[in-house]
């Protein structure tokens, strides 16, 4: 099913005339309705540290239809926007809390209250061992304001909601619960804590903006069931097989796991690879995932590109966007490049 919801785009030709573009409030133009959905992968994180306000305000100024939110929780069960359930690769915990790790030398989110994590700075990501950055062309980690934050879900559907506001657009949410298994298995249960919140912001049913994704099937099928959620639901795939509650992605991409699927998700998010790959340059190969899921009415958002960061043998970004367009027909797709992405498919 494709979303109804109308969006307004702006003209993207750089970013500071996508920004005005933004600004200036419009009439809905509906042009969404017939092509593919641009989701700001933790924000416009090709320009700025992922997850920071600032990364999600560039990525709406840029005219992303919707935006991503990783989901973990706090010591004091605050969902948080962030990656990992570690915060060792994106922040100074490290420096700053250097006692806080655990015995796998990490530190995890969990392990801190909200007011703890606010101390910390928020850079570009980096490994946490070399401390040298993971791309290396983007926004340099030492140069991180201090007002990059970790910051909570709440605060991040307020900026959202207040951009809508201001600029009479309607930008949808795309909320990830990660590791549900983990946090539960640590006596926390993230679903149960942001389904609400998610409710009391207006993100409850299907016309709503937003999209509620997980890796964890045993999860997906227990938001649908147990917890109630009847909004629009995305059952993402790993592009290597056993995901962290032991469910086989394979056997989910197949006629009769995409069938099962279709029973109580609205679409997938798959690894870009389950959909094309490149043998060489000159060579590529084309599933027909996207086409089994289509008949089966659902959605297909795959996921990342990254221009800084194409897929192996890939020749360009152009290549890549008209695979994932033009051959497969997605219906949407994750991007690090929120403008890069929305030229294309507005082309
Ligand atoms: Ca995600």
């Amino acid at each position: 099913m494709k979303t109804k919801n109308c969006y307004y785009r702006p003209q993207a030709g750089s970013y500071l005339s996508a920004i005005a573009a933004a600004l200036v409030i419009a009439a809905s133009a509906c042009a969404a309705e017939t092509r593919p959905l641009v989701i700001a992968h933790r924000g416009a994180s090709g320009y700025l540290p992922e997850h920071t306000l600032a990364a999600k305000t560039l990525a709406y100024g840029l005219g992303a239809d919707f935006l991503e939110q990783d989901l973990v929780l706090t010591k004091d069960d605050v969902p948080v926007v962030l990656h990992d359930i570690y915060v060792d690769t994106v922040t100074d915990v490290a420096k700053r809390f250097p006692e806080r790790k655990r015995a796998d030398g990490r530190f995890y989110a969990l392990d801190f209250t909200l007011a703890e994590l606010k101390q910390l700075r928020v850079a570009e990501r980096f490994n946490a061992k070399t401390g040298k950055a993971v791309f290396a062309k983007r926004y340099p980690s030492e140069a991180s304001p201090a007002e990059f934050r970790v910051s909570t879900l709440e605060e991040e559907l307020q900026l959202i909601q207040g951009l809508n506001r201001s600029t009479g657009r309607n930008v949808g949410i795309y909320p990830e619960i990660k590791q549900p298994k983990w946090h539960r298995a640590q006596g926390h249960d993230i679903s149960r804590i942001v389904l609400p919140i998610l409710a009391r912001y207006g993100y409850a049913t299907k016309p709503d903006a937003c999209f509620l994704q997980c890796f964890e099937l045993t999860e997906v099928k227990r938001i649908r069931g147990e917890l109630g959620w009847k909004g629009r639901l995305v059952m993402l795939l790993n592009g290597r097989g056993q995901e962290a509650d032991g469910v086989d992605h394979d056997a989910l991409c197949t006629a009769a796991g995409l069938k099962e699927l279709a029973a109580f998700v609205d679409g997938i998010g798959p690894a870009l690879g389950r959909i094309v790959t490149w043998s060489s340059a000159s060579e590529r190969k084309m599933t027909d995932l996207v086409k089994q899921a289509h008949a089966l009415g659902l959605v297909v958002h795959p996921y990342t590109i990254r221009v800084d960061d194409l897929p192996k043998n890939c020749p360009s970004a152009e290549e890549l966007h008209a695979a994932v367009f033009r051959e497969a027909r997605s219906d949407g797709v994750f991007t690090d490049f929120t403008d890069v992405t929305l030229a294309w498919v507005k082309k």
